[in-house]
């Protein structure tokens, strides 16, 4: 499998590396035959080529079986014309990258939770108040003047008929449960319609139930009750807000894992941001990425009837959690003294059954 790397802004290239470590280790272990090739974007390429996303990184990554895409700083970026693309949003709107999943899981004493959490976010991932960028001046946002502003919300069937597949079938393989979180009581037209499709989705899988919240009572019931969720199916917005909620809940923002995932294309990017406050100190958590590429390999290996690396994503992934479960090999989000390299290092020598 070819994995097109992408290091980024900020901490992104801390936790892209020992990311890579681990995919090493995992390619002996699981003989995956792995090909990792790694590219500029942000920062790094702007310097360079006078874009933070070049032409021949676009053309590469439907070669690719997969990419791994680090943290980037867009907020920072110069303005477009002078090279300042956000790569995430780029390259999910152009590749079709419609559902964004973010499992959420809480680790016994980690969390600060009274029952457990095991769920999956699954967010619409090309539209909402995201979309439409170049309908007003290159956004999807207008002032008619100085003191009035507004937003573009745009929800269509065919978005929300394609991400509510990926969580049916999701919840299929898991606990059978899907939520659609939605604003319907205000947003009628739009979540309307958002609804409407769900349900029509809901009755091509009569093994999976459905239920409907709204969404400030979901952010409630994500505290009191998380267990009572399996798969979550939202809007853009909507579940960016409550991702972060989800992660930070089982513990910190740095565990959170993420996939971008369209027909043929997947993207493995972590939840959180690129952290410039503890940017090129090495304390960055690298559990979201590590748990991100995971993914990759195991949507890839699920994509292709491929075992091995299906079973090599499962490996990665109860190898973290059973780091994670010692506090002496812990980062210090979490608590713990580590730094990035020296938790990667305890996951890597695991993987290699050195440990
Ligand atoms: P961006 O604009 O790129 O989203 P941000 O300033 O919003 O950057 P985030 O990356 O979203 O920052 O992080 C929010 C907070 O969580 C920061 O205090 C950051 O240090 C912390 N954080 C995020 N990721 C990690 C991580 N992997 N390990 C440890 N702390 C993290
Ligand atoms: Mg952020």
């Amino acid at each position: 499998m070819k994995v097109l790397v992408l290091p980024g802004d900020g901490i992104g290239p801390e936790i892209v590396a020992p990311t890579l470590e681990v995919l090493h280790a995992a390619d002996d272990a699981y003989d995956l035959g792995l090909e990792l090739e790694t590219a500029d974007i942000g920062f790094a390429s702007l310097a360079r080529e006078g874009t933070t996303l070049p032409q021949a990184v676009l053309d590469r990554i439907p070669q690719v079986g997969g990419v791994i895409l680090g943290p980037v700083s867009h907020y920072e970026y110069p303005p477009r014309q002078e090279g300042g693309i956000n790569p995430s949003a780029e390259l999910r709107v152009r590749y079709e990258l419609f559902a964004n999943i973010r499992p959420c899981r809480s680790r016994a004493e980690l969390s600060v939770l009274r029952a457990p959490m095991n769920l999956v976010i699954v967010r619409e991932n090309t539209e909402g108040f995201y979309s439409d960028r170049n309908m007003y001046a290159g956004t999807g946002e207008f002032m008619p003047d100085a003191d009035n502003a507004f937003s573009i919300r745009k929800i269509s069937a065919r978005g929300c008929e394609r991400v509510a597949h990926s969580a049916f079938e999701l919840a299929r393989r898991r606990r059978g449960k899907v939520t659609a979180v939605h604003k319907a009581n205000v947003l009628k037209l739009s979540d309307g319609l958002f609804l409407r499709v769900v349900r029509e989705v809901a009755a091509e899988f009569p093994d999976v139930r459905l239920d409907e919240l709204i969404v400030d009572a979901a952010a409630a019931a994500l505290i009191r009750r998380p267990d009572e969720f399996d798969v979550i199916v939202t809007t853009n917005m909507f579940g960016d807000i409550l991702s972060d909620e989800a992660a930070e809940l089982s513990g910190s923002l740095g565990l959170g894992g993420s996939l971008n995932a369209g027909h043929d294309i997947a993207v493995a990017q972590a939840q959180h941001g690129s952290a410039p406050d503890i940017a090129g100190k090495g304390l960055a958590n690298p559990t979201s990425l590590i748990l991100s590429a995971a993914m990759l390999l195991d949507w890839r290996g699920r994509r292709d009837g491929n075992d091995a690396l299906v079973a090599a994503a499962a490996g990665i992934e109860s190898t973290v959690e059973s780091v994670l479960d010692e506090p002496g090999s812990r980062t210090r989000d979490l608590g713990g003294h580590l730094g990035t390299a020296e938790f990667a290092g305890h996951v890597v020598a695991r993987l290699r059954g050195e440990s």
